[in-house]
Parts: structure tokens; C-alpha cells; sequence
């Protein structure tokens, strides 16, 4: 076969665009060589419907294994009592849970979009929104944090089936013991969606979900470094917290209209490929130097807040308990839209994000969204979040500069040079 000579200039141009730029999108990371490896590999060749041992297709043993250590390492990491490591991405595993557990037109209770939340948390543009009615929670206007008696209020006033609880630019812990409390009073299920945090929840840095919600489902690329795919899982008693009922009136374990929502609810073949590198991602996410890594994520995070604030930036909630913050730009005179822009322009990557309460559109925004999750894979540390944010605010106080951002475009090549990227060591 001749070789694609087009495509892999372009993979090559991507691969210096990101080792030469400071990569700051808080859902992206950088995965290890091997990640990489598994998921550039033959397993991508087998189709293997259904779960391990029981399968639609001949000639899935070696697949079986593959998967049952991935389902056996997430257990492990998340301390969980049943896994689906199937979903092909964070939108598939959200879906796959709202199959399983609603009827169409059903309540769901979600966090707002514009406030934090994600599109599949029941956005009118979304299925979510579309074939369930959705409810929203905020945050409080003051304090920038989740408003737990509007949560409360609305879930008592509506009676919602499903509560879901989790964000996608959102700063703080959770209180999901709160919210169980709350979807106990109603008659409705919880679902924690961990996708950005999931690693700081599975190494302990934050609470824990898994005992409180009924389900919980993640992204497996984000801090938890592994290919870009999903996962859901229960902890302990909730198999059968209802005693969920099929159409035809027979009683379902909780974890079989899990994995029947899955396949052949959502999906097709599961890609076994990226399964064997979410294997790789757990194994990686269990030992010594992911603890460190994650550690100094939060570290970073907080450094980076830190120094925002000084220079006078205004971040939601005041800071961080994770791995990323929301910066509310309207002190600054700029949108969100042209603060990115001007950012990549100097090879700084951000996104634009609503703010609460935004007065501009999604499009435009008033904020910024940034997360230390793959600079500090890069070996970034706290003393590394001051020099980060003087270049920022360099763009963002003189954003039609060309001449100064081509400068600092420089200084960001230089300051990245020293942190190699798949250059000459293994990316751990
Ligand atoms: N849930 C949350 C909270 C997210 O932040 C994201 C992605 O950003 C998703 C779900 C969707 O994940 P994916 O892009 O893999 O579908």
C-alpha cells in the first residue's frame, strides 16, 4: 500500500503543534506512548459484540482478556463493584445510562450549561434534551458555587427521574451526599458524571461519588490520561435500587440494562482497540508516578489561580479544588472569543466558555476555560503557572498586538522546548 503521504504530513504537523504550544483546553491531556501504541493496534481489526464470554463473533479470546483486565483495572481504580468499559465516548456513556434508566419524556435534573454543565446533561440541542424534559440547577451569583437549595427547590417542585450531578467547567467538589439525600426524597436515581475529574476522585483528591450515586460515568481521556473514550460504573447496593422494570413487566439487574443500553442499546461493536488502551491507561493511572502526576495537577491548578488572581483576573468561585478554572474576562475588557483567538495566535491553547449569568452568546462568551492537566504531563510545576500567566495576560491585555504575540509566540517555543513530548522519552 502506498504510503498516505498527506495524512501523515498533516499527523506530523499536529505532533509539533503540540509539543511546541502550551496546551491548556482543560478536557485534553497527552497519553503515554504505549496508550498510543495499543490504540494504533490490530485490535482495531476485530469486531466483538457483546461482553467478554459471550460474544456475537467468533474468535474473541484474545479480546476477552483484554477487555476483562480493562473492566478488572477500572474496578480496581475507581473501587468499583461493576464497570462497562464498552462506551465510545463520554456522550455514548451518558446516553447508554438515560436509555437505561428513562422512559422518553421523563424529568431529568441537570447542571446548567451556560453555568458549567454539559450538553448531555439535558441541552436543547442535545439528545438529552430532546427526548427527556430537562430541569436545571445554577450556581449561586455570589459565590460562584453550585446553589445546593436551588437544586433542592427545583427537584422537590419537578420530581425528576434522574439527577445528574457533574460538569464540564466547574471548579469545585461535589456534594453528592447532598444530592442522594435529595433524589432519595423525590424517587430519583443519581448519576455523577466524573469525566473531568475522574482522576483526582480515583487517587482520592476529591470526594468520592461511588458510594452515594447510583451511577457514574466518565471519560477516560481527560486527567485520566487514557485514550479518548467512556466508561460507567456502580458502586456497591445499587444494583437493584428500584427494581427497574422492563416493558414486558420482568425486573432487570441495575447492571444489565446497563450493559444491554451499551449494546445494542447505543452501539455496535465495541472498539477493542481503545479498550486495550484504557487497560493501559488504569494500569498507568494505578501506579506511584500517576499518584504524582495527579498530585501536582491540583498543585499546578492552584498555582495557576493564584497567580490569575494577582494579576487581577476574576475566577469563578475564587479557585480551584481541581484540575481547571472558569476566568470571567469582563474586568478585562475582551471576550472569550477573542482572548482564544489571540491566545492561539501565540500558540497558547485555550477555549472560550460561558460564564454564569454570561450576557454573550456560546459563540462569543465572556470567559475562558483553562486546566493544568496536560502541561503538567509535560513535567510542568508550580513555578512553571506564573510564567504561564504573565504570557497570558501579555495576549490578553494587547490582543491585536501582532508584533508582541509574535514575540511571545517565541517565548512559549522556547519555554516548551524544555519539556519534551514524545521526543526523545516515553511521555509518563
Ligand atoms: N460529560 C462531561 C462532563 C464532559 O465534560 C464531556 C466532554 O467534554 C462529556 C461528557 C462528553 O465526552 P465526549 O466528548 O467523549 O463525548
Amino acid at each position: 500500500m502506498k504510503r498516505d503521504k498527506l495524512i501523515f504530513k498533516l499527523l506530523d504537523e499536529e505532533q509539533q503543534r503540540q509539543e511546541e504550544g502550551i496546551e491548556l483546553i482543560a478536557s485534553e491531556n497527552f497519553v503515554s506512548r504505549q496508550v498510543m501504541e495499543a490504540a494504533g493496534s490490530v485490535a482495531t481489526n476485530k469486531y466483538a459484540e457483546g461482553l467478554p464470554g459471550k460474544r456475537y463473533y467468533g474468535g474473541c479470546q484474545v479480546v476477552d482478556e483484554i477487555e476483562t483486565i480493562a473492566i478488572e483495572r477500572a474496578k480496581q481504580l475507581f473501587n468499583a463493584e461493576w464497570v462497562n468499559v464498552q462506551p465510545h465516548s463520554g456522550a455514548q456513556a451518558n446516553a447508554a445510562v438515560m436509555l437505561a434508566v428513562l422512559q422518553p419524556g421523563d424529568k431529568i435534573l441537570g447542571f446548567d450549561l451556560s453555568h458549567g454543565g454539559h450538553l448531555t446533561h439535558g441541552s436543547p440541542v442535545n439528545f438529552s434534551g430532546k427526548l427527556y424534559e430537562p430541569h436545571f440547577y445554577g450556581v449561586n451569583k455570589e459565590t460562584g458555587r453550585v446553589d445546593y437549595d436551588q437544586l433542592k427547590e427545583v427537584a422537590l417542585r419537578e420530581k425528576p427521574k434522574l439527577i445528574i450531578a457533574g460538569a464540564s467547567a466547574y471548579s469545585r467538589d461535589w456534594d453528592y451526599e447532598f444530592i442522594r439525600k435529595v433524589a432519595d426524597e423525590v424517587g430519583a436515581l443519581v448519576l455523577a458524571d466524573i469525566s473531568h475529574p475522574a482522576g483526582l476522585i480515583a487517587r482520592g483528591l476529591l470526594i468520592d461519588p461511588l458510594p452515594h450515586c447510583h451511577i457514574v460515568t466518565t471519560t477516560t481521556h481527560k486527567t485520566l490520561r487514557g485514550p479518548r473514550g467512556g466508561l460507567i460504573m456502580m458502586g456497591k447496593d445499587f444494583e437493584n435500587p428500584f427494581g427497574i422494570k422492563t416493558p414486558k413487566g420482568e425486573i432487570r439487574m441495575m447492571s444489565s440494562l446497563l450493559d444491554m443500553a451499551v449494546f445494542p442499546g447505543t452501539q455496535g461493536g465495541p472498539l477493542e482497540h481503545i479498550i486495550a488502551a484504557k487497560a493501559v491507561a488504569f494500569g498507568e493511572a494505578l501506579s506511584d508516578s500517576y499518584m504524582k502526576y495527579i498530585v501536582q495537577v491540583k498543585k499546578n491548578a492552584d498555582a495557576m489561580a493564584e497567580a490569575f488572581v494577582k494579576l487581577g483576573y476574576q475566577i469563578i468561585s475564587g479557585g480551584t479544588d481541581n484540575h481547571l478554572m472558569l476566568i470571567d474576562l469582563r474586568n478585562k475588557n475582551i471576550t472569550g472569543k477573542a482572548a482564544e483567538n489571540a491566545l492561539v495566535a501565540a500558540d497558547i491553547t485555550v477555549n472560550k466558555n460561558m460564564v454564569p449569568y454570561d450576557d454573550k452568546s456560546p459563540f462569543v462568551t465572556s470567559g475562558i476555560r483553562v486546566g493544568t492537566a496536560a502541561i503538567t504531563t509535560r513535567g510542568m510545576k508550580e513555578k512553571h503557572m506564573d510564567h504561564i500567566v504573565e504570557l497570558i495576560d501579555a495576549v490578553i491585555t494587547d490582543p491585536e498586538n501582532e508584533h508582541s504575540i509574535k514575540k511571545i509566540r517565541k517565548r512559549v517555543h522556547k519555554l516548551m522546548y524544555d519539556f519534551p513530548l514524545y521526543r526523545d522519552k516515553d511521555s509518563e
